[in-house]
């Protein structure tokens, strides 16, 4: 089987557009979604409309889905955070917003291979970044793969009986890195976000996973960041918002 693996688009229509043409000509059995659909960006309902179309399609929620469809009361989201929520909840509309509203809490899991949550499979609000919090993960799936989200940041990291060890793609000025898994490891693996990368490459970031082939290939993307910028800008979000997209950090 074939996996498409797209997390963290936050409302970047521009970015999911370059990726979804990216893959149009590949075939997926199956597309899994790691939640935050919505924040910070500007276009939530070209956002939600346009995922909701995907077929074979496995999704839970984010964090930033929570709070911009009231379910949250944003608590723990710092100012600009926070005002994005706000003008996002605002600008969806009735439909969409209820559609957020009924997304399942992670992890979920899908078949017998894999796992998906948003923040870690423990809590969709807790951050995954280095190797020890990788580590306390691993006892909170049971399947050999989990998918997570929510840093932005593309890694895997695999577990035998001997050691944790961490791969961070590396494109070298291509558009893709490919990793092979070993059968023998299980592995936790943030495909990088679409809508507003954090890892200092401003290109789009998604991952194709292979199960015959035992392939796990992160994707970089270019798209129109100038254009994603201006409607930021316009609808009157903050500055920051518009501002890392060229950065990617
Ligand atoms: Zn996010």
């Amino acid at each position: 089987m074939r996996y498409l693996v797209l997390s963290d688009i936050h409302s970047n229509l521009e970015a999911l557009t370059a990726v979804l043409k990216r893959v149009r000509r590949k075939r997926f059995d199956r597309i899994v979604i790691l939640g935050d659909l919505v924040g910070y960006g500007a276009d939530p309902n070209p956002i939600v409309d346009r995922v909701r179309k995907l077929k074979r399609m496995v999704i839970i929620r984010g964090n930033h889905d929570k709070v911009c469809s009231g379910i949250d009361n944003g608590d723990m989201f710092n100012k600009v955070a926070l005002e994005s929520a706000r003008w996002t909840e605002n600008q969806l509309l009735p439909r969409n917003l209820k559609w957020l509203r009924a997304l399942p809490k992670g992890p979920v899991t899908v078949g017998d291979l894999l796992s998906i949550s948003h923040g870690t499979p423990l809590d969709e609000d807790a951050y995954i970044f280095g190797e020890i919090e990788a580590l306390n993960m691993f006892q909170y799936f049971k399947t050999p793969i989990c998918f997570f989200g929510h840093s932005h940041f593309p890694v895997v990291f695999g577990l035998d009986d001997e050691a944790l060890t961490t791969y961070i793609p590396v494109t070298n000025g291509g558009d893709n890195c490919r990793i092979k898994l070993d059968k023998t490891k299980r592995y936790l693996i943030n495909p990088g976000s679409i809508g507003q990368p954090r890892d200092g490459d401003n290109r789009a970031s998604f991952g194709v996973l292979d199960d015959k082939r035992m392939t796990m290939t992160i994707y970089r993307v270019n798209y129109p960041y100038e254009k994603t910028q201006q409607k930021i800008r316009a609808a009157g979000l903050p500055a920051p918002l518009a501002d890392r997209l060229a950065l990617g950090r």
